[in-house]
């Protein structure tokens, strides 16, 4: 496993010599109830002090997972969606927030999604919009700041900070789970390969929307094997303890 983090220890040395800092954040998806994979996710978190951001599906949360993260003062809440619902035709690629409905129907779900998760979570609750499958329809897109959102976060490397006036997007990069061959764990090679890929072009990116992007690591507890759990286990020791990384809490990830 340590020689599978060399990639990493290597490109994180190149930060340290030029004296930048390698900003990280972790958003996990699809929480909605306590578990065992969940508890699991929180202890991780805990046992390196990195501090988490749970996207939170609204109509799913149950009552408990809020007192599930009472003794989980790192955690921030994101909105993930409404429902989860898939609206996109067989073969296309799934969409909640999609041009398949009227933007007042998304708009008022959005709404009432959000309450949810303020009357759940409270403080905890951030206004952060993390779209279901990572897409939202651009129509959208000058809406959410009405709504009250000041951050949005998809997948891979954003085109601009700000995308519309007061919101700004901060997506995640790596993705650490095989959706394809049955939600098992890509391995270590192939997660710090895109960990790695992110870091390096941040570099190269200078001070542009992608070189300023902290990178972002994206989990699925639901589906973690215990494969993945040791690797989530390495990585967050490794980098916790380097001088030229910094994990971030949702609330600074979103200027919030
Ligand atoms: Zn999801």
């Amino acid at each position: 496993m340590t020689g599978d983090f060399a990639p990493l220890v290597d490109v994180l040395g190149r930060y340290q010599d030029t004296g930048q800092i390698a900003t990280l954040w972790w958003r996990d998806d699809d929480a909605a109830a306590p578990s065992p994979a969940l508890d699991c996710l929180l202890a991780l978190s805990a046992r390196h002090d990195v501090p988490l951001a749970l996207a939170v599906v609204p109509v799913k949360a149950e009552d408990g997972l809020g007192k599930a993260l009472e003794s989980a003062p790192a955690v921030a809440v994101l909105q993930h969606g409404y429902a989860h619902q898939n609206y996109a035709a067989t073969g296309e690629k799934k969409i909640e927030l999609g041009p398949q409905r009227p933007a007042q129907v998304i708009v008022g779900e959005l709404a009432t999604g959000s309450l949810r998760l303020e009357a759940l979570f409270g403080r905890r609750a951030l206004p952060v919009l993390v779209p279901p499958w990572n897409r939202l329809a651009p129509f959208l897109l000058p809406v959410l700041p009405e709504l009250g959102y000041r951050g949005l976060s998809q997948f891979g490397p954003r085109a601009r900070v700000t995308p519309v006036q007061q919101l700004r997007q901060v997506n995640c990069h790596v993705d650490p789970i095989d959706w394809r061959a049955g939600t098992g764990f890509i391995g270590p090679q192939k997660a710090v390969a895109a960990l790695v890929a992110h870091l390096a072009l941040r570099l190269q990116a200078g001070d542009g929307a992608a070189g300023s992007e902290p990178t972002g690591l994206m989990t699925h507890h639901a589906v973690h094997d215990e494969a993945m759990r040791r690797f989530l286990d390495g990585l967050l020791s490794l980098t916790r303890g380097h001088k030229a990384v910094r994990w971030l809490a949702a609330r600074e990830v979103f200027g919030l």
